[in-house]
């Protein structure tokens, strides 16, 4: 089941978030926990950690900024 959410466009770091890809510039928005099985590759010091995922709405790229 996928709960239907809003895109809506976005500034990280002062500077709008434009997909790479198609430069497309609405996103979809989910938290990720970066402790997940089958991510532990990444190693330990992401553990715990949370990303926030910004996901194209127009192909679906998906970027990853991590909490600090
Ligand atoms: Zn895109």
């Amino acid at each position: 089941m996928r709960k239907k959410q809003e895109s809506s466009e976005y500034k990280v770091k002062g500077k709008r978030l434009e997909c790479p890809i198609c430069n497309h510039k609405r996103f979809y928005t989910k938290k990720t926990l970066m402790n997940t099985p089958g991510m532990t590759f990444f190693g330990l010091e992401w553990a715990n950690k949370e990303a926030n995922n910004y996901i194209c709405e127009n192909c679906g790229y998906v970027y990853w900024f991590l909490e600090r």
